[in-house]
């Protein structure tokens, strides 16, 4: 059996599009897989999105879709930030897919039928009820009276006026967030996973103290196994039981045997991970119950050090007592926090938006350089500051590491037609400092230390640096006689700077890829970094790798988006002689507008489109539904950026031309089109305005 890795990062929860936050943590993993896969270690990355509980079963019907098309909607998103910032997940699935189903009942099962005794166990609870949606509420969706300050609408677990914790039930005036109804309590029969049967205890104390896990991680959940605190504030000694069960109607898995009764979404979301992996091996042909089994197979969950509790207590248990191979380690990072710096602290935008990075044309390894630069190996926060940005971008990657090509290349195929040379002595010395540090630079890699990792990259970026200097290629190529010396200089170069691109291959993998192409090499890799490139290989013609950041980009980044408001343009002062700017067009008959076809169409999901600043991508439900009488949605492609952010449309109703033919667009089938209004001279008097019907139209009814 060979050593084989697995690797995943936390599941997005799938009610919203990706945000910086889950950027950082799925660039942290790939920086880390990659690596591993240089190494020449099999590694399969995965994910999926987290697909079920209330909010997201409220969500679709506020959208007025079902759940399973809310989610996709929000799955056919994904893919433009995963490419667009080079992160390579081997397979991407859904907690929704038939695999979680069957392994979410299946380790359940094997909880129940624990042969040492049953791990559930079932407990009637008093809930709150809405009578009108004949629902249970969760606890997000009671609102009332704080019981201390008395403020009005404050959620059913906290004030946000005076912070005091509460349960539901304190809450003085409740009602529901839903229908607005006065809830009733009512009792429910409740599933328990029993965490506090001393097995687990002793299992996860065990488990979180060997030392796997980071220590301030270790330390913190030491501190549970004494003293939690409960939904009302007080607190008890030890770990409590995890209330694993919801009842219907909720958007999850059904519990074997319980009709009626669902998985807690926090039960299945990590079952997740398995799923995604089985999933894969289906696609690959292979047996996951044989991959599971072998002993050299190492699991490891990259997440943010808000859901620890579930992926250090809940998650290892479940696995433990199923009889299932527990994660051998779980490696938390700490939140990013977004400074745009002094000169930009007008905008009101604080936040990063990784589609508005893209569609700015700001090279995404940018991004993931200098989010290396500031990762370690702790559960710490990490600031993205614009100024420090722009400068470690500018100064260290490309005029210290990039320069290095550029300084060389071009003597190399202007006079020796790219042919590299006899590498002198002091040149030696130097390569040979560079490649001994390899040792050191894997392990840091290893360790998840990658700003020490880049650091020292940029130190011997340095000394080579150093090195040309002394040697001043651009003296010797004005002397007679020193073409041996120039060749040997720049050949030096080269060399080093095929070492350097090794090191930061798992941070910069397109940039490794050109300079691959552009030295005419196999893939570098940490095992090949000690062959020698002979003297006589020809190289490629350099050709530019990387742009700088220009401080217009970071401005652009941060400029909050440009909603024009109505009745703010020139209408005031230029009178128009026309309606709209424009004469109105030739009379038709009635024939003719009956053969356009415009439908009522529900926005299900809208996305900015990575690559351009004008487009929204919309997905829309027009009531359609395909051969085997599933809802299908359509594509669309929308020039509205300029005055909407996606959020604001999602969710709504508008007017599309549903039999317009299809055009074939950069970014994919625009399959119709939405109408909107704006004025003929869009300069002059900018604004677009998308047609929204009013309350009481459905999807699919047609505009007559
Ligand atoms: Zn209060």
């Amino acid at each position: 059996m060979t050593r084989q890795l697995f690797v995943t990062t936390a599941l997005p929860y799938a009610n919203g599009n990706f945000h910086i936050g889950h950027i950082m943590e799925y660039i942290q993993a790939d920086i880390w897989v990659r690596f591993q896969k240089m190494m020449g270690r099999p590694v399969d990355f995965v994910c999926a999105d987290d697909t079920h509980g209330a909010p997201i079963m409220i969500a679709a019907e506020k959208a007025g879709v079902t759940p399973q098309q809310f989610v996709a909607g929000i799955a056919a998103g994904r893919k433009q930030y995963l490419d667009g910032f080079h992160i390579g997940f081997d397979n991407w699935h859904s907690t929704d897919g038939p695999e979680n189903h069957e392994l979410a009942r299946q380790i359940y099962r094997d909880l129940r039928d624990n042969p040492e005794g049953s791990l559930i166990e079932t407990r009637v609870i008093e809930q709150f009820f809405d009578p009108e949606k004949n629902m249970f509420l969760p606890d997000r969706f009671i609102k009332g009276e704080c019981p201390k300050c008395h403020a009005k609408d404050q959620y059913g677990d906290n004030c946000e006026v005076c912070g005091t914790v509460y349960a539901p039930t304190d809450l003085i005036n409740p009602y529901s967030a839903l229908s607005g109804v006065k809830p009733e309590l009512k009792s429910s029969e409740h599933f328990f996973f029993k965490l506090s049967d001393p097995r687990c205890v002793a299992f996860l104390e065990n488990w979180t103290q060997d030392g796997k896990l980071q220590p301030e991680v270790a330390n913190k959940i030491k501190e549970w196994f004494t003293v939690r605190t409960n939904p009302d504030g007080s607190t008890s000694e030890g770990l409590g039981d995890w209330d694993i069960s919801r009842d219907a109607p909720y958007f999850g898995i059904e519990i074997p045997d319980a009709p009626g009764k669902y998985f807690y979404v926090w039960l299945d979301a990590p079952i997740g991970y398995l799923a995604s992996l089985k999933n894969l091996c289906t696609q690959r042909g292979m047996d996951y119950d044989a991959y599971m089994a072998n002993p050299e197979l190492k699991q490891y969950h990259f997440i943010g050090k808000d859901i620890v509790t579930f992926h250090t207590l809940f998650w290892p248990a479940t696995l433990h007592f199923s009889g299932r191979k527990t994660p051998d380690n779980v490696f938390v990072h700490g939140f990013l926090t977004v400074h745009n710096g002094e000169k930009m602290s007008k905008s009101r935008g604080t936040g990063l938006d990784p589609l508005k990075y893209l569609s700015l044309g700001m090279n995404p390894e940018w991004l993931r350089y200098y989010l290396a630069a500031k990762l370690s190996a702790r559960n710490e926060d990490i600031d993205f500051n614009a100024d420090d940005f722009m400068s470690r971008v500018n100064s260290d990657l490309i005029g210290k590491f990039v320069n290095i090509a550029s300084r060389a290349a071009g003597f190399l195929s202007k006079r020796f037609d790219g042919k590299l040379g006899v590498v002198p002595e002091d040149g030696a010395a130097l390569l040979h400092q560079l490649r001994i540090e390899r040792t050191s630079i894997e392990m840091m890699y290893e360790g998840r230390e990658y700003a020490k990792a880049l650091r020292e990259t940029m130190l011997l970026a340095d000394r080579v640096n150093a090195y040309v200097d002394a040697n001043k290629p651009w003296d010797l190529a004005k002397q007679a006689g020193q073409e041996a010396r120039l060749q040997g200089v720049c050949t030096v170069c080269i060399k080093a700077f095929r070492v350097l691109t090794c090191y930061l291959k798992p941070v910069l993998p397109e940039l490794a890829r050109q300079v691959e192409t552009f030295l005419k090499i196999e893939p570098l890799s940490f095992a090949n970094i000690g062959e020698p490139l002979d003297a006589g290989h020809v190289i490629g013609t350099y050709q530019h790798l990387m742009q700088r950041v220009d401080v217009k980009q970071l401005e652009a980044l941060f400029e909050p988006p440009a909603l024009i408001e109505p009745a703010q343009t020139a209408t005031t002062t230029v009178a128009d002689t026309k309606p709209g700017g424009e004469d109105i067009a030739p009379t038709i008959s009635i024939e003719d507008f009956a053969r356009i076809d415009l439908r009522i169409a529900k926005i299900v999901a809208c996305q900015a489109v990575a690559g351009s600043t004008k487009l929204l991508q919309l997905t829309l439900d027009v009531g359609e539904t395909d051969d085997a009488g599933q809802p299908k949605t359509r594509n669309v492609f929308s020039g509205i950026a300029s005055c909407y952010q996606p959020e604001q449309l999602a969710g709504k109703l508008t007017v599309l031309v549903a039999n317009l033919a299809p055009r074939k667009m950069k970014f994919g089938i625009s399959d119709g089109m939405v109408l909107a209004a704006s004025h003929a001279d869009e300069k002059a008097q900018p604004g677009i305005y998308v047609l929204e019907p009013s309350a009481g139209a459905r999807p699919g009814m047609r505009i007559h």
